[in-house]
């Protein structure tokens, strides 16, 4: 479990560092573009940021919503709003240096807010915090504000470090306190989503950066808006096809997946055996514990099998490629296994007025019943219903069994 877990992370930690490499890449290269190519590229992250708010706002995935309005917003006012300052012959402070320490502020923190709604109470106090730093920049720009403005031009490492680095310490810091905070998430938990914003604070630092460059700014920001559309499409695929209690895939992919079934294969169906009963004395909450646990270790199964939620305390095994006689023993390797499984339980109950917890250590059994595609069977439906007979004779032998 924790190997394929860093195995996984890994895995999605390379996806925004090849896609930087690659819009690297790509910057430097632009000018070989034909014309008609450099205009789409300037506008085109205004598409995607738009993109991505209308798809975090349909899918209820708000950070996206509003780290594609806070880029939208920093890249018309970083492309308007610099040239302004400079004609205005403000001296102090530019607004990009003070967007560079605003941004990634902004991406470490609307993350770790919890999924809130956008046209919510909540969502509102969102939007004003993004006004309230529209003003505060303005407010920071003004000449009057040289003390403001000297935190961030202070050096806090090195001192000479001119040139290095185009853009304020205190800035890079920033950056990269929020890209060493969302790795540490990413490893925690690897999801699509988390990797996607590791892309987006590498996108946004290397268009901030290499402004200078001709479209660096607007094609690094298009990666980035595209970076969380991909992540919101990832994560609505995800929920469609995974079960929410367990994580495994559900009914919906198992179904897709029975499609896909060729020549030769084996269905298992498995069921937890007297569940009901198991609920009724120790509670639904520690159920859906168990549940979760047996769900992982039936992902574990051996010989390609793969594990789906059918409902409720069923699982369905699918064995691609695989005959009947192959798999038994990799069925029956898994029903010791979950019969081995301990779960502690813990209650607290009053005795002679005094609270005392209870421990104990539970385990559940589970019956197997398997078939195979053959001329009486043709089709997957009618092997897993095969399969359903037989976990119904599995329950008749006695439980805790694998039938044929
Ligand atoms: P058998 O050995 O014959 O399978 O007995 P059983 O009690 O497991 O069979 P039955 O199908 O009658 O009961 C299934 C129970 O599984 C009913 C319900 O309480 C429980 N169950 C189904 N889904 C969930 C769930 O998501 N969470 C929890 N905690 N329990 C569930
Ligand atoms: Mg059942
Ligand atoms: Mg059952």
């Amino acid at each position: 479990m924790k190997r394929s877990i860093n195995k996984k992370g890994i895995g999605l930690i390379s996806i925004p560092i090849s896609l930087t490499i690659a819009t690297y890449i790509l910057i430097f290269n632009v000018s070989k573009f034909p014309k008609s190519w450099t205009m789409v590229l300037q506008y085109i992250s205004y598409f995607f940021f738009f993109v991505g708010m209308l798809l975090g706002s349909r899918f209820n995935k708000s950070k996206v919503f509003f780290l594609s309005l806070i880029l939208s917003l920093s890249q018309i006012i970083l492309s308007y709003g610099t040239v302004a300052t400079y004609s205005m012959s403000f001296e102090a402070i530019g607004i990009f240096d003070i967007l560079s320490f605003i941004i990634p502020i902004n991406i470490f923190l609307f993350p770790l807010l919890k999924e809130r709604g956008i046209l919510t109470s909540w969502g509102k106090i969102r939007i004003g915090f993004i006004i309230f730093q529209i003003m505060l920049v303005w407010w920071i720009i003004q000449p009057e504000q040289s003390q403001v403005q000297a935190f961030i031009y202070h050096k806090m490492v090195f001192q000479k470090t001119a040139g290095m680095i185009s853009m304020p310490q205190v800035s890079a810091i920033t950056f990269l306190c929020t890209l060493i905070f969302l790795s540490i998430r990413m490893l925690l938990k690897p999801t699509l989503m988390n990797s996607s914003l590791i892309g987006v604070t590498l996108m946004v630092f290397m268009g901030l950066i290499l402004r200078e460059q001709f479209l660096a700014l607007q094609i690094a920001f298009a990666m980035a808006g595209l970076i969380l559309i991909i992540g919101v499409v990832e994560a609505s695929y995800f929920m469609a096809y995974s079960d929410e209690l367990t994580g495994i895939p559900a009914r919906r992919a198992l179904n897709e997946s029975m499609m896909k079934l060729g020549g030769k294969y084996v269905i298992a169906m498995t069921d937890i055996d007297f569940f009901k009963k198991f609920n009724d004395t120790y509670g639904h909450d520690t159920g859906d514990e168990v549940l979760k646990i047996v769900a992982s270790n039936l992902q574990k199964v051996n010989g390609g099998g793969k594990a789906f939620r059918y409902g409720g305390e069923e699982f369905t095994i699918l064995f691609p490629g695989k005959n009947q006689k192959d798999v038994i023993p990799y069925l029956e390797e898994l029903r010791e296994n979950i019969s081995k499984q301990k779960y502690s339980y813990k209650k607290k109950r009053k005795v002679k007025g005094k609270e005392k917890i209870f421990s104990k250590d539970l385990s559940v059994t589970i019956s197997i019943g398997v078939a195979e595609k053959s001329d009486k069977y043709k089709l997957p439906e009618e092997v897993l219903k095969a399969a359903d007979k037989a976990l119904y004779r599995a329950k008749k032998k006695g439980r805790n069994c694998v039938s044929k």
